[in-house]
């Protein structure tokens, strides 16, 4: 089964304020709490519907992401891998607005205590450049990065047999150490990293030979990854656990950013989801009229008509033929600026004939002046 849209399970607007979500998450929560429910097995599914909903929503980092990428976030599911498992949320918390604390601990985001240390490697940031059709319409790519990784040898435990590896006695594993320390009458209660086991929480007895303990090697890897239809220049893309492993072992590898970079197109300009361009065009097209056939960047050809007695400077606009809409369905259009194209070399014969053309549609140098004012007349006039 398809998974339904946050807002419309919270059946809010996308543009709805922290008050309006807190507002129907409330309704439906009480309505739909299983105490409530005790002869419908389907409403905890409802309440764990409306749960994640709202905890996605209310997180403005998590609501900016879906509202970018929906349920396919690039960074896997926000809540790990098992996915969102509900919360024990009581009627009486709904009343009384309790559940807020309770949803500001997801995410890591507040609420949780600074002196746990956090067994976690560092966060890597690559910038990688793609092209302008690449970022129209999204697709598997893949780039390839010397960085440190899990040693192969012992799995990035560090230890060279699975015995190796011991819990360190004087942080009982905790990486991290509280020490007193007296200034004046006070007493300051300090947290430091484990000086016996450097912070990892292990011991290792007998090191890996390959990476001499450290758990991890740098190594050229390839790293596979989905680009978004419609992704923004600058966005970076978040691959959890795909970072550097920690040094000694133990604990999850950082995350993997990869800022995404859209190089510049040959003809167009972005300006949000439209497309701009500057179009040459002879004169002759300009009087005449002509319908021009281009590759477009979404796959398919793309056809701009001119109109008969086009003038340099008019635009044109195909509908719906560029970016998707950031929010909501549709894409945006492509504007066509016309421009007068004006050879720099003109053959005798063809000059002959421009010349004889300016005998038949030319202006004579003095009837200049007064096109130039009928010109400015009509521009008031219509103004
Ligand atoms: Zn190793
Ligand atoms: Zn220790």
């Amino acid at each position: 089964m398809a998974k339904r849209d946050y807002y419309e399970i919270l059946g809010v607007s996308r543009n709805a304020d922290d008050a309006e979500l807190k507002k129907a998450f409330r309704t439906l929560a009480r309505r739909n709490h299983p105490d409530k429910n005790p002869d419908d097995p389907t409403a905890e599914d409802r309440f764990k519907e409306i749960q994640e909903a709202y905890a996605v929503l209310s997180n403005p980092q998590q609501r900016q992401n879906y509202d970018m990428f929906g349920h396919d976030s690039p960074g896997g599911n926000p809540f790990g891998s098992g996915g969102f498992q509900g919360v024990n949320i009581s009627m009486d918390d709904i009343f009384s607005g309790g559940f807020d604390s309770v949803f500001s601990q997801f995410f890591g985001g507040g609420g949780s205590s600074s002196s746990r240390r956090s067994f976690r490697g560092n966060d890597v940031l690559i910038r990688h450049s793609i092209s302008m059709d690449m970022a129209m319409v999204g697709g598997e790519t893949e780039l390839e990065v010397k960085s440190l990784v899990a040693c192969d040898e012992c799995d990035g435990r560090a230890a060279a047999t699975p015995d190796g590896v011991r819990t360190c006695d004087t942080c009982s594993g905790q990486g991290q150490v509280t020490q007193n320390r007296k200034i004046g009458p006070f007493i300051q209660q300090m947290v430091t990293d484990c000086p016996d086991c450097g912070g990892t929480g292990r011991k290792i007895t007998d090191p890996c030979k390959a990476c001499k303990g450290e758990g991890r090697e740098r190594k050229k890897q390839t790293i596979k990854f989905t680009i978004p239809a419609g992704i923004s220049d600058g966005i970076r893309l978040r691959m959890a656990e795909r970072g550097e492993p920690i040094r000694g072992g133990g604990g999850r590898a950082g995350d993997l950013y990869i800022q995404v970079n859209i190089l510049e197109h040959e003809w167009y300009e972005r300006d949000g989801s439209d497309l701009l361009m500057a179009m040459p065009v002879g004169y002759s097209e300009l009087i005449l009229g002509t319908s021009v056939t281009l590759p477009h960047i979404d796959g398919k050809d793309i056809t701009i008509d001119v109109p008969a007695s086009s003038t340099p400077g008019d635009t044109l606009e195909v509908k719906g033929r560029g970016f998707p809409h950031r929010r909501g369905r549709g894409r945006g259009n492509v504007t066509v600026l016309l421009k007068l194209f004006v050879p720099e070399k003109l053959s005798k014969n063809v000059k002959k004939q421009i010349e004889d053309l300016r005998s038949e549609i030319g202006i004579a140098p003095d009837s200049m002046a007064d096109m130039v004012r009928n010109e400015a007349k009509n521009r008031r006039r219509t103004r």
